[in-house]
This record gives structure tokens, C-alpha cells and sequence, in this order.
């Protein structure tokens, strides 16, 4: 019998909704909204939701309300499905963009894309709008993390063409099932495994389409997870780009350190801040005597963060469940205060480094 006392209003927690009236589980799904089960909605409210997924609020709440009388979900009209995004063309004027954060590796393998994933989740879980752009061009892993496959909408700008005279392309990126915008090279082709081979100026350049034709929502969070190393690509995106800064990923083993140093002089040199290190895969607590190992060797998170001259932003264990997570693409529900921590470090590490005003200079 559909419970008849509960109130719907913008500000009802879309989690003590659904348990209350599992058939708010299916309206929400209907709307795209299939992260209410997940552990990124626990404190989100159907406003919130519905803002973060680029959805008028009022449609939802009538169907809820017509799902609690009737049992149902009601029929949904496309147009009240389809997100508020900004119109090809309006691209010119930019999607406004208020922090854009690099994460960066010395080499590849430290996890990455992994500790790019759960900050992404832990700003989300403060409400904030994120996207990620994947500029790890050769060994792209984000959409997998996400469970994400469809190849991403290709449009014609109707307002901008090449220099050979075609329509320019406009990408929209792919949204996550808690609204975390994504784009990646992975989908750009619906053939997970097809190796793709870009060339350093090729690369740069799609690094920058991903940026400037990128139907981008306006964004709190703009995560871009580089290239491991200091190579060319990395180096471009840092030159050109209007990061708010840079956080280093590592891991405990002396080699892993010395090219973080190396990474971190980079950015410095390039006059840009490192806003933190995050030392992955630091240590693995065995699940049954607690016993702490530091697997791969003593830690070296807060050398590392001295020579950075930036916070230790956190600590991550070695940790099978995320690693399974992330296998099977749920990497969504990881529900860790790991990523709280992340995320509340770097926006405390970006009050401390207020971003210049600068125009943004193009790659
Ligand atoms: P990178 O982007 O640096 O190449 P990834 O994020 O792809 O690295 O991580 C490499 C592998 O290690 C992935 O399979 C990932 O799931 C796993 N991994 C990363 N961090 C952890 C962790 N803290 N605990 C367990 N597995 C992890």
C-alpha cells in the first residue's frame, strides 16, 4: 500500500524516500536518476539530484507524488527526461568552469585514476558539479571505473566550423549514474579493447577537443586525470590550461618517489601550485588479526609532500573491495570516508592557493 503520509518537497533526502516508498526507486530511474540505491545519494535531496542531473525539479515531484497515490510509475514525458544542457553554439561562450584540477603521476600503475575517481565521488557527495576529462589518451581507464560504454554523442556546431569549412564536432560528455560528467577516448569508440595509436602533437590536440568541444555542464570540479609521467602531454595541459593546481599521486617505493620529485619540480617550474599528495596503496590492514603490512615498503607520503611543498592530502591502503569496485565498473559505490577526506583537503588546499585571473591561453 503506497504510504500516504509522506510528504515530497524539493528538500526530501532521495535515500528515506526510496526506503519509505521503494516505488520512488523506479520514477527516479525513469527521470535517469538511477543512483538512488548507491551510497552517492545518502544525504542528497530530490532538488539536488534533479540539479545535478540538468532536470527541472517540478516534474519529478509530480510523478513521485502521482507514483505515492497510485502505486505507479507515471508516464514521463521526453522532454522532461531530457537535461537542461546548454544548445550547441552557446560553446563559444564556455561552460563556466570554477576550479579545474589536474592529477598527476610519475609513472603509471600508482592508482591514478582510481584516486581521481574518489575524489570526483567525494566532491559530488558535498553537492558539488564535477566532470572528468580523461587525458590519459593511451591507457584510459575512467569510463571503465564508472561502468560507462555507450560511445559519447557526436553533434554538429551550427554556429562554428573547421578551417577546411565542415562542421566543427561537439562532443557531449557522458554522465555518470550520480552525475559525474565524463570524457574520455574510450568513448569514442564502443570497442573497449581497440588500441589507439595518437602521436604526441595528435595527443595534445585531442586533450584540447576534449576541453574547448566538450558540451561541459557548468562545473564546480573539472578532475583531469593525465598521462602518467612528464612527457609531452601532461606538460601541454599544464601550460595551457587554467588549473587551480596540481595533486600528485604516489606510492610507497623509493622509484615511485624520485619521479614525484620529478613531477613536482615540473609543476613548480611551470608556476603552477601542487595542492597536495595522496600516497596510494600506502599499507593493507589483514581483514582478520588487523595487523597492519606495509606491502611495498615504509612509506614516503610526507617526504614526498615535504619536497612537493604541499599537504599530504591522504594515506589509501591497499583496499580489495575498491579494487573490485573498480573492476566491475561500481567504483560509484565505494562509500569510504576516504573520499570525504579527499575531497575536504583539496578545497581546503584550493582556499590556500587562490587561482590567478588569467586568460586561458589555448594549446
Ligand atoms: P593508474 O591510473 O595510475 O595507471 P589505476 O587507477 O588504473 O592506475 O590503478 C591500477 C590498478 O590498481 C587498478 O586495477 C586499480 O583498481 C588498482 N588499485 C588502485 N589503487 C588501489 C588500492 N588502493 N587498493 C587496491 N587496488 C587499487
Amino acid at each position: 500500500m503506497p504510504h500516504i503520509e509522506l510528504e515530497i518537497t524539493p528538500d526530501t533526502n532521495i535515500r528515506e524516500l526510496v526506503a519509505q516508498l521503494p516505488v520512488a526507486a523506479q520514477v527516479m530511474e525513469a527521470f535517469g536518476l538511477g543512483c538512488s540505491g548507491c551510497g552517492v545519494s545518502r544525504s542528497e535531496t530530490v532538488a539536488q539530484g534533479a540539479l545535478a542531473h540538468g532536470l527541472r525539479v517540478e516534474p519529478i515531484l509530480a510523478a513521485l507524488t502521482q507514483a505515492r497515490l497510485s502505486g505507479f510509475v507515471p508516464l514521463i514525458s521526453n522532454e522532461d527526461r531530457r537535461p537542461l544542457r546548454r544548445a550547441p553554439g552557446e560553446f563559444r561562450g564556455r561552460a563556466k568552469i570554477a576550479h579545474v584540477v589536474a592529477i598527476m603521476s610519475g609513472k603509471g600503475g600508482v592508482g591514478k585514476s582510481l584516486v581521481t575517481a574518489l575524489i570526483a565521488l567525494g566532491l559530488r557527495r558535498q553537492h558539488l558539479r564535477v566532470g572528468i576529462l580523461d587525458a590519459d589518451i593511451t591507457g584510459p581507464s575512467i569510463p571503465k571505473l564508472f561502468g560507462l560504454r555507450t560511445p559519447l554523442t557526436i553533434e554538429a556546431d551550427p554556429n562554428a566550423k573547421t578551417p577546411q569549412g565542415h562542421p566543427q564536432p561537439l562532443m557531449l560528455p557522458a554522465v555518470t549514474r550520480s552525475a559525474i560528467e565524463v570524457v574520455s577516448s574510450n568513448l569514442l569508440t564502443d570497442k573497449e579493447d581497440t588500441a589507439m595509436i595518437w602521436r604526441g602533437p595528435i595527443l595534445t590536440g585531442v586533450i584540447r577537443q576534449f576541453y574547448e568541444q566538450v558540451l561541459w555542464s557548468d562545473l564546480d570540479f573539472l578532475l583531469i586525470d593525465l598521462p602518467p609521467g612528464t612527457s609531452d602531454a601532461p606538460l601541454t595541459v599544464l601550460q595551457s590550461m587554467s588549473l587551480d593546481g596540481v595533486v600528485l599521486v604516489t606510492m610507497p617505493q623509493a622509484l615511485a618517489t624520485m619521479i614525484v620529485r620529478k613531477a613536482a619540480n615540473l609543476v613548480h617550474q611551470l608556476k603552477k601550485p601542487v595542492l597536495g599528495v595522496v600516497e596510494n596503496m600506502s599499507y593493507f590492514v589483514a581483514p582478520d588479526t588487523g595487523t597492519t603490512y606495509e606491502i611495498f615498503g615504509p612509506s614516503y607520503a610526507n617526504r614526498v609532500a615535504e619536497l612537493a611543498q604541499a599537504p599530504l592530502l591522504a594515506r589509501i591502503p591497499i583496499d580489495p573491495a575498491k579494487a573490485l569496485f573498480a573492476d566491475e565498473g561500481r567504483v560509484e559505490e565505494i562509500d569510504d570516508p576516504v573520499c570525504d577526506e579527499l575531497a575536504t583537503q583539496l578545497l581546503a588546499a584550493i582556499a590556500a592557493h587562490p587561482k590567478p585571473k588569467e586568460t586561458i591561453s589555448i594549446i
